[in-house]
């Protein structure tokens, strides 16, 4: 029996505790405990009925993601489950926390289900870039149907016990603390009952229905955009219309490990583990947080608004600061909506959403008010004449020890701290919008910034649910100074012969969330504008400057907030705006260029090398830690396709030679704008990857 397996036996019912922290995971040695625990359940002539339970917060939380990509070794998860199925004794299953992937794949080996409130349920395979490879795709279809089976394993979507129930995923949910004697108390349960072992595998085929699935794969065709785990799930349940359990499993496990093999789910696991080491810092490991218990955010427009919602939906009190009364009552409407829109989407109860609008928001325009707050983040007009201002009248009413933070998407951080008497209180933390829904911050380390200062705000963002990235300062961070890049150099793909349009239609064929010229409109075109006007002093003279987006604004058109940017929304859907077709012409022939036609190819390729090169000198600068840093700001915050891992993943991947020479190549059209990083130059030199400076 392994160590992480136990095996006890009382009053007829045999419990298998699997004990493999943080998740119990299913790793080689729980694989050998559960078989070696099921063939004594089987000859243990005293037990009666098994009952399965995990230590620790979990049911079993996956596979061990440390072992994939390894030779496999013996015995696999699908014997195993169908070996406690097709067992002669009845088997429960009692689940607390998380029974997710291969965990909810051997809960449904088990012939009786019970939840603890609160337990979290799913088949999250395709997240990583794989599908349930024990069974989930046939068992799920068996005892679910098939609309729900289309609904819950392609997106991986992890539903509450309560759900699981309904769905008849789960046969009782009961709120209790202890999961062993909840268990125990069902398993007397069945047993008095007699209860007979019920496997959900002899359960028959489930009525196909093609229409279902027709409907699945052409909403995917739109939707995971070149991702291929959600469709291989897809054929996958399938299967379970046509096949028996054993002959669907086999095919299933099949498909599995061809999946395993894709590089898509190297990138995806990529992912995963960055997202858990980005957040890492070494120098920070003995260094004590300060206590954040109430917080203060200037400027209630669309960022200050979203910060304090996801605070507040966090359970951080938050006192906003606005110029005016109307500008104040303005703000609180805007966090109102935000509520709104988690009460909707399930995320907050509706007592709730009065709750935190009654006690915990306190919406001012008095700068006194915010004198005990532990932490204040500053959101107003992008402007650094305005943010000093702010920032001297924080210096004046904050406590000692209060964080001044600055959510600023450009402007230099070492400037704004010096402005204060405190400098060493001072960070960047930038959101992305909305902000109570992006992932991403970039926490924005100043020169002055004191550690327990970049501790207390990595601290900060777990409690808010984010993913925290280390960025220095320069114009941009790390993101906005990457998005910058490409935009200039897609800018000039336009100018060359592409529309807007074409260059959107590409980078979503590539896999990107949404085309920069319609994030653009989403963000403001404003915004872009006012950061070039603030520039243009500065502006080298070799560069060719794009004047479209300017014409565009001087025009007033910023996009979705004035119905009209790239793309006119003014029917609701958004459709090319023709007027930018003619805007372009003119500055073509302004600049003496003749539009050629550019391949979706070639747009890709050229924004892939402008991301890559200029990632490449971020890094070598110091402004983002490690190519791994950069993958993980791509991902949460610019729509990056997860299952490309990150752009220096991509990069890898693609291989770092046949970028530098696409660069050298575009070098040829504009030896400006395409100079080689040198760190890239280096690593091709040293036939070396990104990947190579992550450790
Ligand atoms: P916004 O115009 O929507 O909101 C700014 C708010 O600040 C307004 O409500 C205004 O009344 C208030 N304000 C201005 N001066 C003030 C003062 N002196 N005191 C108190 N309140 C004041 O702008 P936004 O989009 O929310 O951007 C705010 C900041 O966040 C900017 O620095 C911007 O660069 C940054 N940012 C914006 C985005 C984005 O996508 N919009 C993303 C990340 C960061």
């Amino acid at each position: 029996m392994s160590n992480r397996v136990s095996y006890e036996q009382h009053d007829g019912i045999a419990i298998v505790t699997v004990d493999n922290g943080p998740v119990n995971a299913l790793s080689h040695a729980v694989r050998l405990g559960l078989q070696s625990a099921f063939q004594r359940f089987e000859t243990d002539d005293t037990a009666r009925i098994a009952l399965i339970v995990g230590a620790g917060r979990f049911f079993i939380g996956g596979a061990d993601i440390s072992e994939f990509g390894k030779p496999r070794s013996e015995p696999a998860l699908p014997g195993i489950i169908n070996s406690i199925e097709f067992g002669e004794k009845p088997v429960v299953a009692a689940i607390h926390g998380a029974a997710l992937g291969g965990g909810l794949e051997v809960a449904l080996g088990a012939h009786y289900r019970l939840a603890l409130k609160g337990a979290q349920l799913g088949l999250p395979e395709t997240k990583l870039g794989l599908i349930p490879g024990a069974g989930g795709s046939q068992r799920v279809p068996r005892l679910i149907g098939i609309a729900a089976a289309l609904e819950m394993i392609p997106t991986g979507r992890v539903m509450p016990a309560e759900e699981a129930l309904k769905l008849g995923l789960v046969d009782r949910v009961v709120d209790a603390s202890d999961v062993r004697e909840a268990g125990i108390a069902y398993a007397t349960e069945l047993l008095d009952k007699g209860a007979p072992p019920k496997p959900v595998g002899a359960l028959p085929s489930p009525q196909n229905d093609p229409k279902a699935f027709e409907a699945a794969r052409s909403g995917l065709a739109k939707s995971a955009r070149g991702e291929v785990a959600p469709v291989a799930a897809v054929d996958a349940i399938e299967l379970a219309t046509r096949l028996d359990i054993h002959e669907g499993m086999a095919e299933e496990r099949r498909i599995f490990h061809k999946m395993m093999d894709t590089p898509q789910r190297a990138a995806l696991i990529h992912a995963f583990f960055s997202e858990r080491k980005v957040t890492k810092l070494p120098a920070l490991e003995a260094v004590a947080p300060r206590e954040i218990a109430t917080a203060g955010v200037i400027g209630g427009g669309t960022m200050g608004a979203g910060i304090a919602t996801a605070a507040l939906l966090r359970g951080l009190p938050i006192t906003l600061l606005e110029r005016d009364a109307d500008a104040a009552n303005a703000a609180r409407e805007r966090i109102a909506g935000n509520l709104d829109a988690a009460v909707k989407r399930g995320k907050l109860a509706h007592e709730g959403r009065e709750r935190i609008l009654q006690e915990h928001l306190a919406v001012v325009t008095d700068y006194d008010a915010l004198s005990s707050c532990d932490l204040i983040i500053e959101a107003v007009f992008e402007d650094m004449a305005v943010k000093k201002q702010v920032f001297a009248e924080l210096d004046r009413v904050a406590k000692p020890n209060a964080i001044l933070a600055t959510n600023t998407s450009y402007l230099n951080v070492n400037e704004i701290a010096d402005s204060v008497s405190r400098p060493g209180d001072v960070i960047g933390l930038h959101f992305f919008s909305p902000a109570h829904v992006m992932k991403l911050l970039e926490v924005v380390v100043a020169d002055k910034t004191l550690p327990e200062v970049t501790a207390t705000s990595f601290a900060l963002a777990k409690r808010l649910g984010k993913v925290a990235v280390r960025a220095g300062v320069c114009d941009g961070f790390i993101g906005n100074r990457i998005l910058a890049h490409y935009r200039k150099v897609l800018d000039q793909a336009v100018l060359a012969g592409a529309s807007p349009f074409d260059v959107d239609r590409a980078l979503t064929g590539y896999g990107l969330a949404m085309g920069p010229y319609a994030v653009g409109d989403l963000a403001g075109l404003d915004i872009g504008w006012a950061h070039r006007k603030r520039l243009a002093a500065t502006r080298d003279p070799r560069e060719t400057y794009a004047e479209f987006s300017d014409r565009l604004c001087e025009a007033g058109h910023f996009g979705r907030k004035t119905g009209r940017g790239f793309y006119d929304y003014s029917t609701g859907k958004p459709v090319p705006n023709e007027d930018v077709l003619d805007i372009l012409e003119r500055e073509r022939a302004s600049k003496g260029i003749t539009a050629r036609t550019l391949s979706d190819d070639d747009i890709v390729r050229r924004y892939r090398a402008a991301m890559v090169n200029e990632s490449a000198r971020i890094i070598d600068e110091g402004i983002a830690r490690r190519p791994l840093d950069v993958d993980v700001t791509m991902l949460n915050g610019y729509g990056f396709p997860r299952w490309r891992g990150g752009p220096m993943h991509d990069a890898d991947a693609v291989g770092l030679e046949s970028i530098l020479t696409d660069i050298k190549t575009f070098a040829a059209e504009d030896d400006f704008l395409w100079q080689p990083a040198s760190l890239l130059e280096r690593l091709v030199a040293e036939g070396r990857t990104f990947a190579s400076l992550n450790d």
